[in-house]
């Protein structure tokens, strides 16, 4: 319906002598609202079966349908039973004017009437017909809100219980990949012949590319699910690119390509965020600047873009001189599994996922991202984020510190005394794992397959350290380290957490528990050598791989 037909009303007149209709026509042209001339009763009621009217004119005296019966039946459609109705006579009589009035008349007027009283009268009723027009497209339209809306949360809650769906499956299926990484780890070290070395490398550099996948639909899903919550620590940036150059200058390097990295000097050092992520971020954009770049150089600029109160806007640039990216394409390749090529005989491998993390995770932190690409030429993705300024020197809290490379050697410097560990865990491969790691580096390991019978051997021996599962029959890892911590002989032991969740308050409920840090699944090799015998010299770590 057009804007104009909706500010149109309709007035029914009804007499049977077609010169009065004119006449009233005529009065109540000026109105500018559609007017309908019938000469019967019968044809009334049929307008009114199709169309809703304004007002009614209805002569009283008319053959056949009288203006009082045509009334009545108007009373009885619903349609029509609120239609204001005013009846025209030429014949002054009280009665008649009771039964108009009876029969649900809004009016009762006489013959000849006064063009501009009638004029006026209508008006009334056709502003109120508008009015009421309105009103009834405004309850329509919260009604349609309102259904929107329902279909919105819905969709959302589908949605979210899809990435919840997607998280706990990524997580399942890390663990398994938890085992086989690590045994072909193991099993690397052996003295091998040449050929079955080589299968392992393929299972390993497999195993390896599955598990970056893994991680990507993990992140991907939390980010969705609304579940992946930021940390908040103190760290030195060119640090953090320092250990990035040490991974891409190797990477640039094998496929002949100049990488360079260069942090401004006003860029502050000492900043608060999330490092972890920043560094995926970086990750991500170099790992894609590499891949998509044949001939010449990477380079990776920060920069700073404002410093306000305590807050930094800092900007990362990557820019390579690789196959660019068509224009049309620019903003598509943000959406999850979309890619440039995406025939089957593509060069370059990839999930699409790394850059929808990217513009998730920088949406997260609250700043944005761009790109500029040119086909032939090369392509800069950017992204600039608000950091905290860090105190000058503050020390990196040791609990959600990742201690650098420069510091692993010194952990495992110095003369190691053979720990006792038990190892309270289910799975049997974790269990076979943890054991020839830790076993090869000269600690002894005792396994208790639930939480209940850790506790029991807990009581019957001394540990220097418990490595506790987090899920396991009986009694969970949770439940088991708070009565493990009841016994004088263990206030202090320090316990470490495994855990294939590593979700959001997983942490703080390790160490609510009493633990003193945790390990993510898929175990580590490195990580858990660096924290078991760490964590007996007294420094707290997490590992969250994610
Ligand atoms: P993946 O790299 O796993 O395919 P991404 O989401 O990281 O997934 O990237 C999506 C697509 O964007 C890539 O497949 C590629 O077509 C395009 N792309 C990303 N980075 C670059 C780049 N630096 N140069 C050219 N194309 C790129």
């Amino acid at each position: 319906m057009t804007t104009k037909a909706l500010h149109i009303a309709k007035i029914l007149i009804v007499d049977d002598v077609p010169e009065k209709l004119l006449a009233l026509e005529a009065v109540l042209e000026s109105l500018g609202q559609e007017i309908v001339c019938v000469t019967s009763g019968g044809e009334a009621l049929r307008r009114l079966l199709t169309d809703d009217y304004a007002v009614i004119l209805l002569d009283v005296n008319m053959p056949e349908l009288d203006g009082f019966e045509t009334a009545a039946l108007i009373r009885q459609r619903k349609r029509s039973e609120h239609t204001p109705i005013i009846f025209v006579t030429a014949f002054p009589d009280d009665t008649h004017a009771h039964r108009g009035y009876s029969l649900g008349a809004v009016d009762y007027i006489l013959a000849p009437v006064v063009p501009e009283v009638l004029r006026t009268k209508i008006a009334v009723f056709v502003d109120l017909y508008h009015m009421t027009q309105q009103v009834k497209r405004q309850a329509e339209q919260r009604v349609l809100l309102a259904q929107e809306h329902a279909a919105r949360v819905a969709a959302e809650r589908a949605n979210r219980s899809k990435s919840q769906f997607l998280a706990n499956v990524s997580h399942e299926l890390r663990t398994p990949m938890n085992a086989i990484i690590g045994m072909t780890d193991l099993a690397l070290e052996e003295a091998l012949k040449p050929e079955v070395r080589e299968c392992l490398q393929a299972v390993q550099t497999n195993a390896q590319l599955l598990l970056e996948l893994l991680n990507e639909i993990l992140d991907l899903s939390k980010l969705e699910a609304g579940k992946l919550s930021l940390q908040e620590v103190a760290f030195s940036l060119r640090e953090m690119i320092e250990d990035v150059n040490q991974t891409f200058g190797f990477r640039a390097e094998e496929k002949g390509l100049a990488y360079t990295s260069k942090v401004s000097d006003d860029v502050p050092d000492r900043l608060i965020g999330d490092p972890l992520r920043l560094r995926q971020l970086l990750i991500n954009l170099l790992s894609n600047a590499v891949k998509f770049t044949d001939q010449g150089e990477v380079r990776a600029d920060i920069e700073v873009e404002s410093v306000l109160n305590r807050e930094a806007w800092i900007g990362f640039a990557v820019t390579d001189t690789g196959i660019g990216i068509p224009d049309e394409d620019q903003e598509r390749i943000f959406s999850p599994f979309t890619q440039v090529d995406a025939t089957s005989t593509r060069r370059h491998g990839g999930t699409g996922l790394g850059l929808t993390i990217v513009s998730e995770l920088v949406q997260l932190m609250g700043g944005y991202r761009g790109v500029r690409s040119a086909v032939g030429q090369g392509s800069t993705f950017s992204f600039t984020v608000p950091l905290l300024l860090g105190a000058k020197a503050e020390p990196v809290t040791s609990e959600t510190h990742q201690p650098q490379k420069a510091e692993l050697p010194d952990l495992n410097s110095g003369q190691r005394a053979p720990l006792r560990v038990l190892l309270a865990e289910d799975t049997p491969t974790n269990q076979k794992l943890v054991v020839r790691v830790l076993e090869k580096h000269g600690h002894r390991v005792t396994i208790a397959g639930n939480g209940r019978l850790a506790v029991q051997m807990a009581t019957d021996a001394r540990y220097d350290l418990i490595l506790m599962d987090l899920q396991m029959p009986e009694m969970d890892g949770f439940e088991a380290t708070s009565e493990i911590r009841a016994l004088p002989a263990f206030a202090t032991v320090p316990i470490i957490a495994l855990t294939a969740h590593a979700m959001v308050g997983d942490r703080e409920r390790c160490l609510a528990a009493g633990m003193d840090g945790y390990l993510a699944k898929p175990l580590d090799i490195r990580q858990l050598i660096d924290v078991v015998e760490g964590a007996v010299k007294g420094a707290r770590i997490g590992y969250p791989s994610n």
